[in-house]
């Protein structure tokens, strides 16, 4: 039996709905150290707007639209050129630092590190708006199949559940 207790928080992915009095600065942190990394690694460049996107993103685990984002890169004064924000989206994007979640029409930092390309399950909490992101290696492999049986080759399989997670759930109204 392990200890529950004995748990970091931060020890490996198994931390799908950080508490909400968690250390986000060292969310923030290692995943900003892993987007510099795989950047350095494949010789890409983390220019200043990619930067910032990805620094607006991390600013919480909640999704937020394209146009958020625009407006939280200068609050005041002149905003970037949409283009800039969507390519600098894209980016971050195909790298795997920031997904973009459908139902929302809004992007979320990713702080797992897995591979670009793998199946991600995105649990969106309905009442805080967190969206955490849990992985199965067995449902994976289920979609895999199906998709294979249909003669589908399945590119970035995504799917979406709305529901209550386990911080508001134990909250209660
Ligand atoms: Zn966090
Ligand atoms: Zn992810
Ligand atoms: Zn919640």
């Amino acid at each position: 039996m392990t200890d529950p207790g004995a748990r970091t928080e931060h020890e490996g992915a198994a931390v799908v709905f950080p508490a909400p009095g968690h250390d986000h600065g060292r969310c923030t942190q290692d995943a900003m150290a892993v987007a510099e990394a795989r950047c350095q690694e494949r010789g890409q460049r983390l220019t200043p707007i990619r930067r910032q996107v990805l620094e607006v993103l991390l600013d919480s685990h909640k999704p937020i639209g394209a146009y958020e984002i625009m407006e939280r890169l200068s609050p005041s004064g002149p905003r970037p050129a949409p283009i800039t924000v969507y390519r600098a989206l894209d980016f971050l994007r195909e790298n795997g630092f920031v997904h973009r979640i459908e139902s929302r029409n809004a992007f979320v930092a990713c702080v797992h590190q897995h591979v670009v390309g793998d199946l991600v399950v995105f649990l969106i909490c309905e009442r805080c708006g967190s969206v955490g992101e849990a992985s199965s290696a067995e449902l994976a492999g289920t979609i895999r199949s199906a998709a294979h049986a249909a003669g589908f080759v399945p590119k970035s399989p995504v799917i979406e559940i709305g529901g209550i997670c386990r911080h508001c759930e134990t909250a209660g109204s």
